[in-house]
């Protein structure tokens, strides 16, 4: 079945929004196959930003993501993907739909206390990227 990978950013660890978080990804009926409070090095963020390093604001997310631990985890379900990023919520938190994690708990681009995996190709290449020792299904 259809995975994703979700993480809670620095600023949503610090804020205590993990369990919050949890608990809207396991109420909606997706499974939980790996959960991991990590700091992530700067080679990982790289590789996983890759594709934003040409961007002004690269620097600032890269210390942004190394403010404090990160919490990665992996959800399995229907539409994981598409529905992830649907309770995400725009990127740009002042474009969030209310009822979306970034809408209800973030304002600031540069803090939108989460990350969601945006195809399924890039799930699988997140998965294996911040979960090496790999996740059973
Ligand atoms: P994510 O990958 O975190 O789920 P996204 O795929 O919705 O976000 P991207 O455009 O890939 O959005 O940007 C990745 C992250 O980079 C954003 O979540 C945000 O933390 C940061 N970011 C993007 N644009 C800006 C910006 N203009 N200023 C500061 N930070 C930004």
């Amino acid at each position: 079945e259809e995975r994703s990978f979700i993480a809670v950013k620095p600023d949503g660890v610090e804020r205590g929004l993990v369990g919050e978080i949890l608990r809207r990804f396991e109420a909606r009926g997706f499974k939980i196959l790996a959960l991991e409070l990590t700091h992530p090095s700067e080679a990982l963020l790289r590789d996983h930003y890759g594709d934003l390093s040409s961007k002004p604001f690269f620097p600032k997310l890269l210390k942004y993501m190394q403010s404090g631990p990160v919490a990665a985890f992996v959800i399995q379900g229907k539409g994981a993907v598409k529905i992830g990023r649907a309770m995400l919520g725009a990127t740009n938190p002042q474009d969030s739909a209310p009822g979306t994690i970034r809408a209800d708990f973030a304002l600031d681009i540069g803090k939108n206390v989460c990350h969601g995996s945006d195809s399924v190709e890039s799930a699988e290449r997140e998965i294996a990227l911040w979960f090496p020792q790999g996740v059973k299904p």
